[in-house]
């Protein structure tokens, strides 16, 4: 390796390691801002991280940066140069952060932030007052500046891909249409099989006095035992829960907790716990680079749901944790049966709201806005088209109408963050949760029994080998690739589905006479 080489290797990695400390910087204030600061913070929070920001992208964008990552670009592309894996993938990523950075010219960044910070007060009132029309001016100039955002960033086929591609990497529309195609009417079939089962559970066992402080102390067991390390984060309540990091070393959950029913606090704790044992388990060589975090909001998402879902809500994992929660909880979990416990946590209700969705029916609530945002950056419909589209898919998807715009189109904040693109991570994540799960599977045969004595080491190992320690070095595809042999596919999550619910509700399994 040249002298020019290495010295401009070693100034790639001392600017992202600066950029990356900013970020984390900017992080902690959100963090403090969420669980600490008091109200009256608020103004001078915002502006400390404009400054930060600004900072941020002055230092990315000065035009010594595009100096360094032009030399490197050859040696970063040619399979004979001395380049480790690393240092390609360092190039490659640094060399996306500052595209997209010096692509978007300042006006619109700043257009942007001021039409969505409007957009979110906007949306509250509208959502409040159950009124569309309220909304619907500032969604039109936000998605105006979405697709000029679009435009700039540059695409393919679509400009929603431009957009897509700020969370899931290397994802297309080309490629999810499908995938999300067989996925909903999979699951509507399903849906039809389980209204039609005999048994119906109920989850009035979860809904009783659940006592908070014993809550939290159940909660922290939990945490403990799947391997969160809490010498390298800690868990404390917000309104909203949350993970953030502040390296692998630093990792931040939250948690909210609900007096009269046991799931909120809990489930939302292990998946936020799903996001955490994810951060902690970076390889700490990449930590203070660009590579140092999630290959992309599906794949984090993948560990979240793993975690709550695949794990959480299964009886293996109720098998070792009913016991000692049954010891802080004698009166509500007496005579309580350990089937009828799993039942009731994993009752599927086609509902009006995305957020309150089970594990079944949540990945509608997300094909519909994926159907409906992408039409709207592509031009095919318009913001006052938005409430009748939004009901009709509502009634074609879930079988349910809502009653006013606050429980229908007006229920999510996303639009108004100007988040476009980032509701297709979640039904992702259950897609690659389903994928890992099931190679994970092959690993142990004897998975359950082991997760039924309590030795959830086996699953993070696992995931930390296969996905935790590389951080961005791959994108979202080559990692499932990698870590499971084939490229991402419904079908696991889709036979994962019809056999655990299959078999929650009675139903004779698929196929069968
Ligand atoms: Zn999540």
């Amino acid at each position: 390796m040249t002298a020019t080489l290495r010295d401009d290797l070693a100034a790639l990695r001392a600017l992202s390691a600066e950029l990356m400390d900013l970020e984390r910087i900017g992080e902690l204030l959100s963090w403090d801002q969420e669980t600490m600061m008091p109200p009256h913070g608020t103004p001078y929070r915002a502006a400390q991280r404009t400054t930060l920001d600004g900072l941020a992208h002055q230092r990315l964008t000065a035009p010594a940066v595009k100096e360094l990552l032009d030399r490197l670009a050859w040696p970063a592309s040619d399979p004979q140069s001395p380049l480790s894996e690393v240092e390609r993938a360092l190039v490659r990523e640094m060399r996306r952060d500052y595209e997209r950075a010096a692509k978007l010219p300042e006006a619109l960044v700043r257009d942007l932030a001021r039409a969505t910070s409007e957009g979110v007060e906007t949306w509250r009132r509208a959502r409040q007052q159950a009124r569309w029309p309220v909304f619907a001016g500032d969604l039109e100039r936000i998605v105006a500046l979405k697709r000029r955002e679009a435009e700039l960033l540059g695409y393919t086929d679509t400009p929603y891909d431009a957009l897509l591609d700020l969370y899931e990497p290397g994802v297309t529309t080309r490629a999810l249409v499908p995938l999300f195609e067989h996925l909903r009417t999979e699951t509507v079939r399903l849906l039809d099989r389980l209204k039609q089962a005999r048994e119906q559970p109920d989850r009035s066992v979860l809904e009783q006095p659940y006592d908070s402080r014993l809550q939290w102390t159940f909660i922290e067991t939990v945490l403990r035992t799947i391997g969160f390390n809490f010498e390298a984060g800690r868990l404390d309540r917000s309104t909203h829960p949350f993970a953030t990091s502040l390296g692998p070393g630093d990792v931040r959950l939250t948690a909210r907790l609900h007096e009269r029913d046991l799931s909120v606090g809990l489930f939302g704790a292990i998946h936020e716990a799903g996001h955490g044992l994810y951060e902690q388990g970076i390889d700490p060589e990449l930590a203070r680079t660009t590579l140092g975090r999630a290959a992309s909001l599906g794949i984090h998402e993948s560990q979240s749901r793993l975690w709550e879902n695949f794990i959480g809500r299964s009886l293996p994992f109720w098998q070792y944790f009913l016991p000692p929660l049954r010891d802080l909880f004698p009166i509500q979990l007496y005579e309580r049966r350990l089937a009828e416990f799993v039942r009731a946590i994993n009752v599927v209700r086609p509902s009006l709201i995305r957020v309150e969705a089970d594990e079944v029916t949540y990945n509608l609530h997300i094909i519909l806005r994926f159907d409906i945002e992408r039409r709207l950056i592509e031009g095919q419909v318009q913001v006052r088209d938005l409430p009748d589209l939004w009901n009709a898919l509502m009634q074609e998807y879930l079988g349910l109408v809502p009653p006013n715009d606050r429980d229908g189109v007006l229920q999510d904040i996303h639009w108004a963050l100007g988040l476009f693109g980032y509701f297709p991570t979640y039904t992702l994540g259950n897609i690659y949760a389903a994928q890992l799960w099931t190679a994970l599977r092959r690993t142990y045969p004897d998975l359950d029994s082991r997760l039924a004595a309590g030795e959830f080491g086996l699953v993070l190992g696992w995931l930390r080998e296969h996905i935790h320690r590389y951080g961005r070095l791959y994108w979202p595809v080559e990692l499932i690739q990698r870590a499971t042999g084939e490229a991402p596919t419904p079908v696991y999550l889709v036979r994962y589905l019809n056999e655990k619910f299959g078999s929650l509700y009675g139903l004779a399994p698929v196929g069968a006479a």
